[in-house]
Protein backbone atom coordinates (compact mmCIF):
# COMPACT_ATOMS: atom_id res chain seq x y z
CA UNK A 1 0.00 0.00 0.00
CA UNK A 2 1.23 3.40 -0.51
CA UNK A 3 -0.35 6.57 -0.10
CA UNK A 4 -2.73 8.22 -2.57
CA UNK A 5 -1.14 10.28 -5.17
CA UNK A 6 -3.19 13.59 -4.45
CA UNK A 7 -1.76 13.81 -1.27
CA UNK A 8 1.36 14.95 -2.78
CA UNK A 9 3.06 15.64 0.53
CA UNK A 10 2.33 12.15 1.47
CA UNK A 11 4.34 11.07 -1.18
CA UNK A 12 6.89 14.02 -1.12
CA UNK A 13 7.74 12.87 2.61
CA UNK A 14 8.90 9.22 1.69
CA UNK A 15 11.85 10.73 0.78
CA UNK A 16 10.97 13.72 2.07
CA UNK A 17 13.62 14.62 4.80
CA UNK A 18 16.43 14.06 3.11
CA UNK A 19 16.27 13.48 -0.42
CA UNK A 20 19.24 15.60 -1.89
CA UNK A 21 18.61 16.10 -5.55
CA UNK A 22 20.92 15.84 -7.88
CA UNK A 23 21.45 15.96 -11.73
CA UNK A 24 20.22 18.37 -13.82
CA UNK A 25 19.96 22.14 -12.47
CA UNK A 26 17.08 22.91 -10.91
CA UNK A 27 13.99 21.24 -12.75
CA UNK A 28 11.08 20.81 -11.76
CA UNK A 29 11.50 18.82 -8.86
CA UNK A 30 11.74 21.28 -6.74
CA UNK A 31 8.27 21.85 -6.49
CA UNK A 32 7.89 18.87 -4.94
CA UNK A 33 9.82 18.62 -1.97
CA UNK A 34 8.35 19.13 0.80
CA UNK A 35 9.86 20.42 3.64
CA UNK A 36 13.10 18.79 2.96
CA UNK A 37 14.98 19.35 -0.04
CA UNK A 38 14.52 18.51 -2.72
CA UNK A 39 17.23 18.34 -4.39
CA UNK A 40 18.00 19.56 -7.25
CA UNK A 41 20.71 20.21 -9.49
CA UNK A 42 24.25 18.91 -8.71
CA UNK A 43 27.30 20.88 -9.00
CA UNK A 44 25.35 23.73 -8.76
CA UNK A 45 27.70 25.67 -5.79
CA UNK A 46 30.59 24.85 -8.58
CA UNK A 47 31.96 28.51 -8.59
CA UNK A 48 33.05 28.85 -4.94
CA UNK A 49 36.70 29.00 -6.06
CA UNK A 50 38.22 28.14 -2.18
CA UNK A 51 36.78 25.03 -1.22
CA UNK A 52 36.28 25.48 2.62
CA UNK A 53 38.77 23.05 3.14
CA UNK A 54 36.34 20.00 4.06
CA UNK A 55 35.79 18.94 1.22
CA UNK A 56 39.47 18.66 -0.18
CA UNK A 57 40.57 15.31 0.28
CA UNK A 58 44.27 15.64 0.93
CA UNK A 59 45.70 16.22 3.69
CA UNK A 60 44.30 19.24 5.82
CA UNK A 61 42.79 19.21 9.24
CA UNK A 62 41.07 21.99 9.56
CA UNK A 63 40.47 21.95 13.21
CA UNK A 64 42.38 20.18 15.27
CA UNK A 65 43.82 16.61 15.97
CA UNK A 66 43.24 14.40 14.11
CA UNK A 67 43.56 10.97 15.11
CA UNK A 68 43.98 12.00 18.96
CA UNK A 69 43.50 9.52 21.43
CA UNK A 70 40.19 9.85 22.78
CA UNK A 71 40.33 11.88 26.42
CA UNK A 72 38.82 10.53 29.19
CA UNK A 73 35.48 11.25 28.74
CA UNK A 74 34.09 14.74 30.10
CA UNK A 75 30.89 14.33 33.14
CA UNK A 76 28.14 14.16 29.52
CA UNK A 77 26.06 11.23 29.76
CA UNK A 78 23.12 9.75 28.23
CA UNK A 79 19.95 8.08 30.10
CA UNK A 80 17.37 6.58 28.90
CA UNK A 81 13.68 6.39 29.84
CA UNK A 82 11.00 4.44 28.09
CA UNK A 83 7.24 5.37 27.59
CA UNK A 84 5.61 2.25 26.49
CA UNK A 85 1.65 1.56 25.04
CA UNK A 86 1.21 4.92 24.91
CA UNK A 87 -2.42 5.31 23.39
CA UNK A 88 -3.67 7.48 20.38
CA UNK A 89 -6.76 7.96 20.21
CA UNK A 90 -8.24 10.09 17.33
CA UNK A 91 -4.74 10.93 16.23
CA UNK A 92 -3.84 12.31 19.97
CA UNK A 93 -2.07 11.06 22.54
CA UNK A 94 -2.43 12.35 26.48
CA UNK A 95 -0.23 14.64 27.66
CA UNK A 96 2.60 12.34 28.64
CA UNK A 97 5.01 14.00 31.03
CA UNK A 98 9.08 13.87 31.78
CA UNK A 99 10.89 14.70 34.55
CA UNK A 100 14.20 16.53 33.41
CA UNK A 101 17.22 16.74 35.49
CA UNK A 102 18.68 20.28 36.18
CA UNK A 103 22.06 19.62 33.94
CA UNK A 104 19.65 18.86 31.01
CA UNK A 105 21.84 19.52 28.00
CA UNK A 106 19.41 18.57 25.34
CA UNK A 107 16.22 15.72 25.26
CA UNK A 108 15.19 13.27 22.22
CA UNK A 109 12.36 11.57 21.73
CA UNK A 110 11.76 8.37 19.56
CA UNK A 111 8.64 7.65 18.47
CA UNK A 112 7.92 4.11 17.79
CA UNK A 113 4.54 3.59 16.11
CA UNK A 114 3.11 0.96 13.66
CA UNK A 115 1.75 0.36 10.59
CA UNK A 116 1.74 3.60 8.27
CA UNK A 117 0.53 6.43 10.14
CA UNK A 118 3.33 9.53 10.61
CA UNK A 119 3.67 10.62 13.98
CA UNK A 120 4.87 13.50 14.90
CA UNK A 121 6.03 15.44 18.64
CA UNK A 122 3.33 17.67 18.41
CA UNK A 123 3.55 19.53 22.04
CA UNK A 124 6.65 20.32 24.10
CA UNK A 125 6.03 22.89 26.94
CA UNK A 126 8.45 23.74 30.36
CA UNK A 127 8.09 23.51 33.67
CA UNK A 128 7.46 27.32 33.17
CA UNK A 129 4.79 27.06 30.24
CA UNK A 130 7.55 27.74 27.82
CA UNK A 131 6.08 26.35 24.39
CA UNK A 132 8.45 24.87 22.32
CA UNK A 133 6.49 22.64 19.99
CA UNK A 134 2.63 23.48 19.75
CA UNK A 135 -0.20 22.67 16.60
CA UNK A 136 -0.37 26.45 16.73
CA UNK A 137 2.66 28.17 17.89
CA UNK A 138 2.73 31.90 18.94
CA UNK A 139 2.86 33.85 16.01
CA UNK A 140 2.44 31.46 13.77
CA UNK A 141 0.10 32.23 10.71
CA UNK A 142 -0.98 29.61 7.83
CA UNK A 143 0.31 29.89 4.89
CA UNK A 144 -0.31 27.85 1.29
CA UNK A 145 3.04 26.55 1.12
CA UNK A 146 2.78 24.62 4.53
CA UNK A 147 0.62 21.97 2.69
CA UNK A 148 4.03 21.14 1.05
CA UNK A 149 5.24 21.03 5.14
CA UNK A 150 3.36 17.90 5.66
CA UNK A 151 0.87 16.98 7.96
CA UNK A 152 2.10 19.14 10.65
CA UNK A 153 2.40 22.25 9.39
CA UNK A 154 2.25 23.92 13.13
CA UNK A 155 5.14 21.56 14.62
CA UNK A 156 7.31 22.57 11.59
CA UNK A 157 7.17 26.00 12.29
CA UNK A 158 7.25 25.86 16.15
CA UNK A 159 10.02 27.43 18.24
CA UNK A 160 11.80 24.00 17.99
CA UNK A 161 11.15 22.55 14.58
CA UNK A 162 9.56 18.70 15.14
CA UNK A 163 8.83 17.01 11.94
CA UNK A 164 7.58 13.44 10.62
CA UNK A 165 9.50 11.81 7.48
CA UNK A 166 8.10 8.87 7.31
CA UNK A 167 5.63 5.93 8.79
CA UNK A 168 5.96 4.46 11.87
CA UNK A 169 9.45 5.94 13.39
CA UNK A 170 9.93 9.53 14.39
CA UNK A 171 12.46 11.52 15.74
CA UNK A 172 12.79 14.61 17.33
CA UNK A 173 15.48 16.81 19.41
CA UNK A 174 15.24 19.58 21.48
CA UNK A 175 16.93 22.12 21.33
CA UNK A 176 17.84 21.62 17.45
CA UNK A 177 18.68 25.18 17.28
CA UNK A 178 20.67 27.81 19.78
CA UNK A 179 16.98 30.03 20.02
CA UNK A 180 15.66 27.63 22.47
CA UNK A 181 16.64 25.81 25.65
CA UNK A 182 15.70 22.69 27.87
CA UNK A 183 15.78 23.22 31.65
CA UNK A 184 15.45 21.08 34.60
CA UNK A 185 11.74 20.12 35.83
CA UNK A 186 8.68 18.71 34.47
CA UNK A 187 7.99 18.90 31.32
CA UNK A 188 4.60 17.99 29.20
CA UNK A 189 4.63 16.62 25.52
CA UNK A 190 2.45 15.10 23.16
CA UNK A 191 2.14 12.70 20.08
CA UNK A 192 0.09 13.24 17.25
CA UNK A 193 -0.59 10.36 14.34
CA UNK A 194 -2.04 10.84 11.29
CA UNK A 195 -3.26 8.12 8.22
CA UNK A 196 -1.91 8.02 4.94
CA UNK A 197 -4.74 10.43 3.63
CA UNK A 198 -3.62 12.94 6.58
CA UNK A 199 -7.01 12.01 8.78
CA UNK A 200 -5.96 11.02 12.52
CA UNK A 201 -4.77 8.12 13.77
CA UNK A 202 -5.93 6.15 16.71
CA UNK A 203 -3.15 3.18 17.85
CA UNK A 204 -0.45 2.73 19.95
CA UNK A 205 3.43 4.05 20.16
CA UNK A 206 6.02 3.33 22.35
CA UNK A 207 8.50 6.67 22.72
CA UNK A 208 11.95 6.35 23.91
CA UNK A 209 13.65 9.49 25.30
CA UNK A 210 16.96 9.82 25.97
CA UNK A 211 18.13 12.75 28.39
CA UNK A 212 21.68 13.99 27.51
CA UNK A 213 23.11 15.91 30.99
CA UNK A 214 25.88 17.18 32.11
CA UNK A 215 27.65 20.20 33.75
CA UNK A 216 28.39 21.74 30.03
CA UNK A 217 27.81 20.97 26.57
CA UNK A 218 30.98 19.21 25.06
CA UNK A 219 32.23 20.88 22.25
CA UNK A 220 34.57 18.34 20.98
CA UNK A 221 32.71 14.94 19.95
CA UNK A 222 32.61 11.75 17.90
CA UNK A 223 30.27 9.35 16.35
CA UNK A 224 30.64 6.01 15.09
CA UNK A 225 30.12 5.13 11.71
CA UNK A 226 28.61 1.99 10.36
CA UNK A 227 29.20 1.22 6.69
CA UNK A 228 26.83 -1.35 4.91
CA UNK A 229 27.59 -1.84 1.31
CA UNK A 230 25.67 -3.35 -1.29
CA UNK A 231 28.40 -3.72 -3.99
CA UNK A 232 27.07 -0.24 -5.43
CA UNK A 233 30.04 1.14 -7.69
CA UNK A 234 32.05 -1.85 -6.85
CA UNK A 235 32.72 -0.88 -2.96
CA UNK A 236 32.29 -4.17 -0.67
CA UNK A 237 33.59 -4.57 3.60
CA UNK A 238 36.47 -5.68 1.69
CA UNK A 239 37.54 -3.21 -0.85
CA UNK A 240 36.36 0.12 1.02
CA UNK A 241 38.92 0.31 3.49
CA UNK A 242 41.31 0.79 0.75
CA UNK A 243 39.81 2.07 -2.36
CA UNK A 244 40.85 5.20 -2.73
CA UNK A 245 37.55 6.82 -3.98
CA UNK A 246 36.14 5.46 -1.19
CA UNK A 247 38.50 6.87 1.26
CA UNK A 248 38.76 10.17 -0.85
CA UNK A 249 34.96 10.08 0.11
CA UNK A 250 35.26 9.30 3.42
CA UNK A 251 37.56 11.95 3.93
CA UNK A 252 35.53 14.57 2.53
CA UNK A 253 32.74 13.55 5.46
CA UNK A 254 35.18 13.87 7.87
CA UNK A 255 36.40 16.96 7.06
CA UNK A 256 32.81 18.62 7.48
CA UNK A 257 32.62 17.13 10.77
CA UNK A 258 35.72 18.28 11.99
CA UNK A 259 35.13 21.35 10.93
CA UNK A 260 32.73 21.84 14.35
CA UNK A 261 34.87 19.53 16.75
CA UNK A 262 33.46 16.51 15.84
CA UNK A 263 35.72 12.97 14.82
CA UNK A 264 34.52 10.03 13.22
CA UNK A 265 35.00 7.44 16.42
CA UNK A 266 34.61 3.91 15.20
CA UNK A 267 34.69 3.05 11.61
CA UNK A 268 32.94 -0.68 10.49
CA UNK A 269 32.50 -1.93 7.57
CA UNK A 270 29.70 -4.99 6.39
CA UNK A 271 27.92 -5.81 3.43
CA UNK A 272 24.16 -6.66 2.93
CA UNK A 273 22.07 -8.02 -0.11
CA UNK A 274 23.29 -7.21 -3.66
CA UNK A 275 19.37 -7.04 -4.37
CA UNK A 276 19.55 -3.14 -2.29
CA UNK A 277 21.60 -1.78 -5.13
CA UNK A 278 18.38 -0.50 -6.29
CA UNK A 279 16.27 0.31 -3.53
CA UNK A 280 12.73 1.65 -3.41
CA UNK A 281 12.23 4.28 -1.67
CA UNK A 282 8.40 4.98 -2.83
CA UNK A 283 6.81 2.77 -0.67
CA UNK A 284 5.85 2.75 3.12
CA UNK A 285 5.47 0.51 6.01
CA UNK A 286 8.12 -2.30 6.92
CA UNK A 287 8.27 -4.02 3.86
CA UNK A 288 9.54 -0.98 1.47
CA UNK A 289 12.62 -2.05 0.14
CA UNK A 290 14.61 1.45 1.97
CA UNK A 291 12.94 0.09 5.61
CA UNK A 292 13.74 -3.15 4.91
CA UNK A 293 17.45 -2.31 4.23
CA UNK A 294 17.31 0.38 7.33
CA UNK A 295 15.69 -2.38 9.93
CA UNK A 296 19.62 -4.46 8.95
CA UNK A 297 21.62 -1.80 11.04
CA UNK A 298 22.81 -4.34 14.12
CA UNK A 299 24.71 -1.06 15.79
CA UNK A 300 23.35 1.18 18.38
CA UNK A 301 25.95 3.87 18.22
CA UNK A 302 26.68 6.51 15.63
CA UNK A 303 24.90 6.48 12.46
CA UNK A 304 24.74 3.52 9.86
CA UNK A 305 25.52 4.10 6.29
CA UNK A 306 23.81 2.25 3.44
CA UNK A 307 25.73 2.30 -0.37
CA UNK A 308 23.45 1.87 -3.27
CA UNK A 309 23.24 2.60 -6.75
CA UNK A 310 20.15 4.71 -6.82
CA UNK A 311 16.88 5.13 -5.09
CA UNK A 312 13.44 4.94 -6.61
CA UNK A 313 11.33 8.00 -5.67
CA UNK A 314 8.26 9.58 -6.30
CA UNK A 315 10.47 12.02 -8.17
CA UNK A 316 11.94 9.58 -10.42
CA UNK A 317 14.24 6.85 -10.35
CA UNK A 318 17.90 8.68 -10.66
CA UNK A 319 17.34 12.31 -9.10
CA UNK A 320 17.58 11.45 -4.89
CA UNK A 321 21.13 11.34 -3.91
CA UNK A 322 20.18 10.31 -0.57
CA UNK A 323 17.45 10.00 2.38
CA UNK A 324 18.08 9.89 5.85
CA UNK A 325 15.80 7.76 8.54
CA UNK A 326 14.92 11.23 10.10
CA UNK A 327 16.09 15.10 11.11
CA UNK A 328 16.50 13.10 13.62
CA UNK A 329 16.73 9.81 13.13
CA UNK A 330 16.22 7.03 15.66
CA UNK A 331 19.40 7.33 16.96
CA UNK A 332 21.20 5.30 19.46
CA UNK A 333 17.89 2.40 18.24
CA UNK A 334 19.28 -0.62 16.10
CA UNK A 335 17.00 -2.41 13.64
CA UNK A 336 14.28 0.22 13.22
CA UNK A 337 13.41 0.44 9.83
CA UNK A 338 14.70 4.04 10.09
CA UNK A 339 17.90 3.44 11.76
CA UNK A 340 19.65 4.50 9.01
CA UNK A 341 20.93 6.59 5.90
CA UNK A 342 21.12 5.87 1.92
CA UNK A 343 23.76 6.99 0.10
CA UNK A 344 23.19 6.40 -3.78
CA UNK A 345 26.41 6.24 -5.81
CA UNK A 346 25.00 6.47 -9.13
CA UNK A 347 24.12 9.65 -9.59
CA UNK A 348 27.66 11.28 -9.80
CA UNK A 349 29.94 8.97 -9.23
CA UNK A 350 32.67 11.56 -8.59
CA UNK A 351 33.86 10.52 -4.73
CA UNK A 352 33.66 14.47 -3.29
CA UNK A 353 29.92 14.37 -4.86
CA UNK A 354 29.22 10.95 -2.48
CA UNK A 355 30.77 12.59 0.26
CA UNK A 356 28.66 15.29 0.28
CA UNK A 357 25.74 13.18 0.35
CA UNK A 358 27.05 11.61 3.42
CA UNK A 359 28.02 14.37 5.09
CA UNK A 360 24.03 16.34 4.72
CA UNK A 361 22.19 13.05 5.52
CA UNK A 362 24.12 12.12 8.58
CA UNK A 363 23.32 15.57 8.83
CA UNK A 364 19.46 15.05 8.98
CA UNK A 365 20.02 12.23 11.22
CA UNK A 366 21.82 13.74 13.81
CA UNK A 367 18.63 16.65 13.96
CA UNK A 368 19.99 19.54 11.43
CA UNK A 369 17.23 21.08 8.45
CA UNK A 370 17.70 22.39 5.37
CA UNK A 371 19.43 26.18 5.14
CA UNK A 372 16.47 26.26 2.90
CA UNK A 373 13.71 23.95 2.33
CA UNK A 374 12.86 23.89 -1.31
CA UNK A 375 9.36 24.80 -0.57
CA UNK A 376 9.14 26.50 2.95
CA UNK A 377 11.20 28.29 5.18
CA UNK A 378 15.09 28.59 6.35
CA UNK A 379 16.36 26.82 9.16
CA UNK A 380 16.35 28.26 12.26
CA UNK A 381 20.05 28.71 13.44
CA UNK A 382 21.24 32.45 12.98
CA UNK A 383 24.76 31.58 11.47
CA UNK A 384 23.77 29.79 8.37
CA UNK A 385 23.23 32.04 4.81
CA UNK A 386 20.00 31.71 3.48
CA UNK A 387 18.50 31.16 0.47
CA UNK A 388 20.17 30.65 -2.56
CA UNK A 389 23.33 32.00 -1.14
CA UNK A 390 23.00 29.20 1.60
CA UNK A 391 24.84 26.62 -1.24
CA UNK A 392 27.73 26.68 0.18
CA UNK A 393 26.97 25.24 3.19
CA UNK A 394 26.44 21.46 4.11
CA UNK A 395 22.82 21.23 4.60
CA UNK A 396 21.58 23.47 1.32
CA UNK A 397 19.31 20.67 -0.07
CA UNK A 398 21.91 20.20 -3.70
CA UNK A 399 24.81 17.95 -3.86
CA UNK A 400 27.87 19.36 -4.62
CA UNK A 401 31.69 18.04 -4.96
CA UNK A 402 32.38 22.02 -4.45
CA UNK A 403 32.52 24.15 -1.60
CA UNK A 404 30.19 23.34 1.40
CA UNK A 405 30.64 23.57 5.10
CA UNK A 406 28.75 23.53 8.46
CA UNK A 407 28.44 26.49 10.28
CA UNK A 408 29.03 26.87 14.14
CA UNK A 409 25.79 26.72 15.05
CA UNK A 410 24.89 23.93 13.12
CA UNK A 411 28.16 22.24 15.45
CA UNK A 412 26.13 23.65 18.55
CA UNK A 413 23.36 21.50 17.63
CA UNK A 414 24.93 18.31 16.54
CA UNK A 415 26.83 18.42 20.01
CA UNK A 416 22.81 17.91 21.61
CA UNK A 417 22.74 14.91 19.72
CA UNK A 418 22.86 11.80 22.09
CA UNK A 419 24.95 9.94 19.41
CA UNK A 420 27.97 12.17 19.42
CA UNK A 421 29.66 11.37 22.76
CA UNK A 422 32.60 13.77 23.85
CA UNK A 423 35.50 13.10 22.62
ZN1 LIG B 1 18.51 17.08 2.70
Amino acid sequence: MRFAPKSLWAAALVAGLALVGCDDDGGGLTELEPMADGGVSADAASGAADDAGPGADDGGAPAGDAGGEPEPPADVVVERLDFEGITLTDGLSEMQTIELPDDVLSLTLIVLGSGLSLHVVQHLEGPDGTILVAENPPGYRPAPRDRFLGPFPGPFNSPNRSASSSTAVSGFLAPNNPGVQVTGGTWTFQIAAVDGQGRPASGEADVVAFVKRGPAPQTRGRFDLHLHFTGARGWTAASAPTDADFQRALDRMRGFYRRVGIELGEITYDDIDASYRTVDATGQGPLAGINLMFAQSNYDTGVSLFFVDRLTSPFGDNVVGGIAGGAPGPILLRNTQRSGVAVATALDPDPDAIGHIMGHETGHYLGLYHTQETVGPVDQIDDTPTGGAGNTNLMYPTVTAGEASLSDGQGWVLHRNPGIVPQ
